[in-house]
């Protein structure tokens, strides 16, 4: 396995699409080294997020989402390292796209746009908030770092974005340390520091998971009505597909640290390709089950991550994994006839030539 390129060697030269992509991601790979041996947790992954769009990135646990948004901004904890891959970035539809990881994760250009132009809001609002200072001024340090040196100026822009984002009384909440919030309202600061510079990327991490149903709609919501004031993309990484359908412009499924599938929010939901993408949505609850009727299980689980599966990572799970070919071969990525945004790793589409990698 080759190791990380020296930064100084990674690409400078941008793929050529006429789309206009915020985030482009280029056979990103990420390793753990650890005692016991190594874990793949992404192995060449690939996908876009158009300017002002919504990507939802689906699979179960231990697929690879979380990583692939740490990726994005340089935060893979030890001992993790991106080995391979590119993240071009372009700020402006105009702009020159620049590889991300062309950067060092300590340098100023990755402090500079870390927070000012891509922020990223986290599951738990608890461990991401310092219990130590309140809440304004955590908010505020945002904004004095990167738009206003005058503390007066950022004290009024953090209320008003306190405001915006729904806080009653928001001038009490500035003096509130997050222990005396509940849950939603921690949430909701959360996404007020990651608005507070308005940038041109959130990457949103199951930022709903911990909440009650009803406020979970509620920063649903809120995070749609700022996206459209705004006009910010959002990579939002979720294991919940009803999240997805009322969220997303565009879907990235994965496995094992794999894009599977990638296509319009439509498709996905309406024309399923890939076995693995069918049964999450087999084992889902919709509204016309008859009574008493059981909900699909994707059978058996997410093999062990120091494991090395031959073939196709899936073809211990799937019911239409071919003996002989999908436990030997993996498949790559190809376009579905007719649909070339639509994309799928399978076997059972034309075109699906073979890899020689193993998983
Ligand atoms: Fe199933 Fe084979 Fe397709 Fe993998 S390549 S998803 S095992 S049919």
């Amino acid at each position: 396995m080759a190791d990380v390129a020296p930064v100084a060697q990674r690409s400078t030269t941008p793929p050529t699409d006429d789309r206009d992509y915020v985030i482009r991601v280029e056979d990103l790979q990420v390793r753990f080294h650890t005692q016991i041996g190594e874990v793949r947790a992404l192995n060449g992954v690939s996908f876009g997020i158009p300017r002002g769009k919504v990507l939802g990135v689906v699979g179960e646990s231990g697929c690879g989402k979380s990583i692939t948004g740490l990726s994005i901004m340089q935060l893979v904890p030890h001992p993790g390292r991106i080995v391979a891959g590119e993240v071009w970035f372009r700020e402006k539809k105009d702009d020159q796209p620049k590889n991300l990881l062309s950067y060092d994760r300590h340098s100023n250009e990755m402090h500079q746009i870390r927070g000012k132009n891509i922020s990223m809001i986290f599951q738990e609002p608890m461990t991401s908030l310092n219990p130590c200072y309140t809440v304004g001024n955590q908010i505020m340090e945002a904004i004095l770092l990167h738009q206003t040196p005058r503390a007066e100026e950022a004290r009024a822009h953090t209320i008003e974005i306190l405001r915006k984002v729904g806080m009653p009384n928001p001038e009490r909440i500035f003096g509130s340390y997050p222990h005396q919030l509940s849950g939603g309202m921690r949430q909701r600061a959360m996404i007020a520091m990651a608005l507070s510079c308005t940038p041109v990327l959130l990457i949103a991490d199951e930022p709903t998971t911990a909440l009650d149903v009803t406020t979970e709609a509620q920063i649903l919501d809120l995070m749609r009505d700022l996206q459209a004031e705004i006009g910010m993309s959002i990579m939002f990484v979720t294991h919940n597909l009803g999240v997805v359908a009322q969220t997303c412009d565009d879907v990235v499924v994965m496995y094992l640290g794999r894009v599977v599938e990638r296509a319009s929010v439509d498709e996905i939901f309406y024309e399923p390709k890939h076995p693995y993408t069918v049964a999450l949505l087999r084992s889902i609850p919709h509204l016309g089950s008859r009574r008493k009727e059981h909900l699909e299980v994707i059978q058996g689980t997410i093999p062990d991550p120091y494991a090395t599966v031959s073939g196709c990572p899936f073809h211990p799970r799937c019911p239409s994994a071919v003996a002989g070919l999908c436990d030997r071969l993996a498949p790559v990525e190809t376009a579905i006839e007719g649909s070339p945004r639509h994309t799928v790793r399978c076997h059972l589409y034309p075109g699906s030539t073979v890899e020689t990698v193993a998983n």
